[in-house]
């Protein structure tokens, strides 16, 4: 490891009560989009995060009992001895590679809206559903509730020691029941179970008690608890009474499992949160136990891990999101190999997926979810099928990744890219603000390429089909990306606006590009993610006045999936940037904008000199519509195939394009299945 500190120390084992984990590597739980439906998906994934040198690996969110159900997002349960089952064979993997395992049991309350078990939910008071606008409301719990809610966490954490898991968790954070007794604000009772520190403190101690009961010397026990309180908030930590309960509690559980009460940092986009964010708020926690201390901050520089444990402040390097974005993280510290580390970027696709109720994707790994439908593996890959040479046209993340999965592979690769640059639309987008991490998906592909001798690249190379035609390869990979729209068609106009007849109108390759223009300037965002946002800051930077009018009723509608809605809007309402909601733009002639109200159709005018759309792209697939004309000049060429990828085939969010580019390479010369090309985990009757 000459030239880099020593990291010795985040591989000394750690004693967790009667367990003791290998290193000080912590997959802390974490959501999946599979849960309890989705068994063998769920292990798989797991598995390979043992695999790749974890020593610890986590469930996500476990329930204890149906009258906390978090349908329909995916989530464990342990409700009966039937699940024991499911989660036999996550813990039963793990175990293979010499992790524990740890279950985040779970009493949702007043955030569980119970949709699929229709049970009513209990909490500290009676709450209309906290997380969600559900139509819904938990009731108070009475001293009966409170007996069952301990009994059903005993029976939960049996279970749990039956299924072999060696941590069991009290959870006592993020807005769930647990944190609402412990919280001033939500704890309004007058019994032993509220008012003083002491009696709302009361129920987790008892839970802490409980579960070692519970689990004797067959388990540890962890407890997740927040160090701030809810008063922190613009720049001011609070910590006063979270400060006194973890000295009330302080050796009581095995371990604690520490974070912040603002989810949206906790858990916050490498647009506004950096690395090691929690540093500040967490720091203190050590100093109060003697029990070890598992805390996250997006850690993907071993410097910073290390970092947190010569501090002090950490005895385990916690993380969900760089364990998603490379399983083999520890294993790749271990031996020195820095440059080979798929760095998380921070773009919360694992999670808005989870939030659309289905299983996580990872930008940076494709094979996240993957691991059994698929059976793909992180770092593995079938070698080559064949002696054919493989074209690929284009070296943006799909371009990128093919040619990287395709090396791996062992194939001979010739990837040809039209610029002087690789990246794509990666490389133009992470030069916009606040999106600089997102080159982390390239610099990881491009140092993998380095290493690939059977990898020729190619620049200032725009192909033709004559180019194409003229050279020798079987196998042809269009990855040439797409284009911004200018015309308005997109979500809300399915067809091109006629009355788009202004020249000033630009488009986000154009910005991207550095055109300039005249202000005042709308920017029509009918795409609803990033790109609307990023723009109108980097135009509002350059000194204009910006509106932002979008058909949604909020700024970027699908950022509430990744949990980056709140903190754009705010970021855009900061800024100066005007913003209309629920309005269409229908028409741009003379510096005049017409808009239109979505409810009540009613037209208004805006001035402006320009205006850029950010709707829908065009595909650039030329080059492949082009080729296909000619079957006949194919097959004389020897032309195999020609497969498109990324944009190309489908625009799509970054996360499509490496995958597309991901499973042309795997299904290159791979033995075609008669049905699916994955395998369905359901319940066959
Ligand atoms: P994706 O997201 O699908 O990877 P991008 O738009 O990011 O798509 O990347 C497409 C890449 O293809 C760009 O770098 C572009 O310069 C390149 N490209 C487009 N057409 C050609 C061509 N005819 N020959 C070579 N490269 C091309
Ligand atoms: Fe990180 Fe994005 Fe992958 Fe999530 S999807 S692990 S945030 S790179």
């Amino acid at each position: 490891m000459n030239g880099y500190p020593n990291f010795d120390v985040l591989f000394e084992p750690v004693k967790i009560g009667p367990k003791i984990a290998k290193n000080r590597f912590y997959q802390v739980p974490h959501c999946n989009g599979m849960g309890y439906v989705l068994p063998k998906t769920h292990a798989a994934m797991r598995e390979v995060k043992a695999e790749g040198g974890w020593g610890v690996v986590c469930t996500e969110y476990c329930s204890i009992h149906p009258t906390s159900d978090d349908s329909p997002f995916p989530f464990a349960a342990l409700w009966d001895d039937d699940d024991i089952k499911t989660y036999t064979l996550m813990v039963e993997k793990v175990h293979e590679h010499g992790a524990l395992a740890g279950a985040q049991l779970w009493y949702g309350g007043a955030a569980a809206s119970n949709l699929m078990s229709r049970e009513v939910a209990i909490d500290v008071d009676s709450y209309p559903s906290t997380l969600k606008p559900d139509p819904v409301q938990c009731r108070a719990m009475d001293k009966k509730d409170i007996r069952d809610l301990r009994r059903w966490q005993v029976m939960a954490a049996k279970r749990a020691v039956q299924a072999g898991f060696d941590i069991v968790y009290v959870y006592a954070t993020h807005d769930y029941l647990l944190s609402h007794f412990l919280s001033r604000d939500w704890n309004r009772r007058s019994d032993e179970y509220g008012g003083s520190l002491e009696n709302r403190v009361r129920l987790v101690r008892e839970m802490i008690a409980d579960t070692k009961d519970a689990v004797g010397d067959r388990c540890a026990v962890a407890v997740r608890f927040s160090a701030d309180g809810s008063g922190s908030g613009n720049g001011i930590i609070d910590n006063s009474e979270q400060r006194e309960m973890l000295e009330m509690l302080a050796d009581l559980p095995d371990m604690w499992d520490i974070n912040i009460t603002d989810y949206t940092k906790e858990m916050g986009s490498s647009r506004f949160i950096k690395e090691a964010a929690q540093e500040e708020y967490i720091s203190y926690v050590k100093n109060i136990t003697d029990k070890p201390v598992v805390g996250v901050g997006r850690f993907t520089s071993p410097e910073a891990m290390l970092r947190q444990i010569k501090k002090g402040w950490l005895d385990f390097v916690g993380a969900a999101r760089p364990s998603i974005a490379d399983p083999f993280l520890p294993t790749k510290i271990k031996e020195g190999r820095f440059d080979d580390i798929r760095e998380c970027i921070g773009c919360n696709i694992c999670y808005a997926h989870n939030s659309k109720c289905v299983p996580s994707r990872c930008t940076q790994n494709p094979t996240m979810g993957e691991e059994w439908r698929r059976n793909w593996h992180p770092e593995k890959i079938p070698a080559k099928g064949s002696h054919d040479k493989v074209l690929v046209v284009g070296a943006g993340p799909a371009g990128l990744e093919a040619a990287r999965a395709l090396g791996q592979r062992g194939y001979a690769v010739t990837l040809a890219e039209a610029t002087t640059e690789l990246g794509g639309r990666v490389l133009a987008e992470s030069r916009l603000p606040g999106l600089s991490e997102w080159r982390r998906v390239l610099d990881y592909r491009i140092q993998q390429l380095k290493q690939l001798s059977n990898v020729d690249i190619y620049f200032s190379s725009r192909l033709t089909v004559d180019d194409i035609m003229g050279f020798d390869f079987q196998r042809i990979v269009l990855a040439t990306g797409s284009k911004w729209r200018n015309d308005g068609l997109g979500r809300w106009h399915s067809q091109p606006v006629e009355a788009f007849s202004a020249k000033e109108i630009y488009t986000p390759d154009d910005l991207m590009q550095g055109v300039d223009f005249e202000g005042p300037v709308v920017l029509y965002d009918d795409d609803h993610y990033y790109m609307g946002p990023v723009l109108a800051e980097k135009l509002k930077q350059a000194g204009k006045d910006v509106t932002l009018v979008t058909p949604s009723g909020y700024v970027s509608e699908w950022s509430q999936y990744t949990d980056e809605q709140t903190r754009t809007q705010g970021r855009i309402l900061a800024l100066g940037i005007h913003i209309l909601t629920g309005k269409v733009v229908s028409g741009f002639q003379d510096s005049s904008v017409e808009i239109n109200c979505i409810y009540t159709g009613k037209s208004t005018h805006l001035s402006a000199s320009s205006m850029v759309t950010v709707t829908a792209r065009k595909t650039n697939d030329g080059l492949y519509r082009q080729i296909m004309e000619d079957p006949q000049l194919m097959k004389e060429k020897g032309i195999k195939s020609v497969t498109r990828i990324g944009d190309c085939l489908a625009p799509g969010i970054i996360a499509a394009a490496i995958y597309s580019g991901h499973l042309a390479a795997r299904e290159m010369d791979a033995p075609q299945r008669k049905a699916l090309s994955f395998y369905r985990e359901r319940v066959v009757v």
